[in-house]
């Protein structure tokens, strides 16, 4: 069979014939072991790598990601993934109430597959005897001696990448613990923060939004340049760019196209050399092997497609909340947490996991979910997507509250 097809396209359905069949016969009936799964077949197409910056270690450009956890005892996903090459997992010591990281050991035990893996994982605490204190939970958790990358999780205040922070960093990494430091951003001022790293040289790594919709962006474009230049290991997350009303309007661009959606998307990040790679929740064989077949697929984005994914961006601008809180967060004169609410909004509406976006805001402080009786008509005047925040605020009461 000729697997990359003849003009390097490769569907879903190739990739069943290569390999997936295991997988599939594994979540069926679990008749399978973790060694058939995992079992070396010099034949599968692997996804290609790119170099994680500074680190010089080459990662696969597809990421699994694990905010919405795995299999307890054996994901036959991981398993499905490893064998095509998707070896890093995005873990968090928060992911999925806590349960990620012990459903990551219990796989690579089980595998015993840990030298295989790249493991990433996070704490939310910023202070550096809190960060330190986390990473001794990962490795219990993860049952690991050593952790690829640790991060620090959803950074917004750049002050705590400090003098006491470093020591602690650098003495994780002489004890092996940990081998290489970063951080991730979900909101606040990622061109900011993206320019601090730049400027820091012990930060190897940062995972950050970056979809399609940021073409534009000039202050953020410029602090991806000076961040790629430092050496810095660039990952894309939310790679989707909040595809409210996506479903729509991807019918006529999807018309004379060859990609789905999610596929084209990925190939919009990938096009981009200055990021490594992109992270993506697979959580079912489908969307795995929709995106392992987009990786695999040696056809780039054309020019016409290219366009239509900018032309689509620009006429629902207004639907997308890219996260920068800073803009509108200080044009409302209450404790609420407006791109939070957006992105749990968004997990609601587009991912299909309302439980989720429920149970995620919830967590938030009681002051951020106040939403009631809040005057937005500030914030609405400072976003500059336009996003009506009023509207999606009012929402967010009747949906996730
Ligand atoms: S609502 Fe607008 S200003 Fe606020 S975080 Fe979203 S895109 Fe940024």
């Amino acid at each position: 069979m000729d697997r990359d097809g003849k003009d390097g396209g490769i569907t879903r359905r190739d990739l069943l014939a290569m390999g997936g069949a295991a997988a599939g016969a594994a979540v069926v009936g679990n008749a399978l072991t973790p060694a058939a799964l995992l079992a070396d077949d010099k034949a599968l197409p692997q996804v290609p790598q790119r170099v994680l910056g500074k680190t010089g270690k080459k990662i696969p450009i597809l990421l699994l990601g694990g905010a919405v956890g795995f299999d307890q005892r054996f994901d036959p996903k991981i398993a499905e993934a490893l064998r095509f090459g998707v070896n890093y997992i995005d873990a968090a010591d928060c992911y999925n109430g806590g349960t990620c990281e012990p459903a990551v050991a219990s796989f690579h035990k089980r595998a015993k597959a840990r030298k295989k893996l790249w493991i990433t994982s996070k704490s939310d605490a910023h202070d550096p005897e809190g960060f330190r204190k986390t990473v001794e939970t990962s490795l219990r958790k993860l049952e690991t001696d050593y952790i690829d990358l640790y991060y620090l999780h959803a950074l917004e205040d750049g002050s705590v990448l400090n003098d006491k922070l470093k020591k602690v960093v650098d003495k994780l990494k002489a004890e092996k613990k940990i081998l290489h430091f970063g951080f991730s951003c979900h909101d606040g001022n990622v061109p900011e923060l993206l320019q601090l790293a730049a400027k820091t040289p012990w930060v190897e790594s940062v995972m950050f939004r970056y979809n399609f919709r940021k073409y534009d962006d000039k202050a953020l474009n410029a602090a991806i340049d000076a961040a790629h230049k430092a050496g810095v290991g660039l990952i894309a997350m939310k790679t989707q760019g909040s595809e409210a009303s996506f479903k729509d309007a991807w019918k006529k661009f999807q018309k004379n196209g060859k990609w789905t959606k999610h596929q084209a998307v990925l190939k919009a990040v990938w096009a981009d050399k200055r990021i490594t790679a992109a992270v993506s929740h697979m959580d079912n064989f489908e969307k795995l092997r929709e995106n392992i077949a987009a990786a695999l697929d040696k056809r780039s984005l054309s020019r016409v497609e290219r366009e239509a994914l900018e032309r689509y961006a620009a006429e629902t601008r207004s639907l997308a909340c890219d996260g920068c809180d800073h803009l509108c967060g200080g044009a409302v004169g209450a404790p609420v947490r407006i791109a939070d609410t957006m992105r749990l909004l968004m997990y609601h509406d587009v991912y299909g996991e309302p439980d989720k976006a429920r149970e995620l805001f919830q967590r938030l402080p009681a002051e951020a979910r106040a939403l009631a009786g809040v005057d937005f008509a500030g914030a609405n005047a400072a976003c500059p997507h336009g996003v009506d925040i009023a509207r999606h605020m009012k929402r967010a009461l009747t949906v996730l509250a």
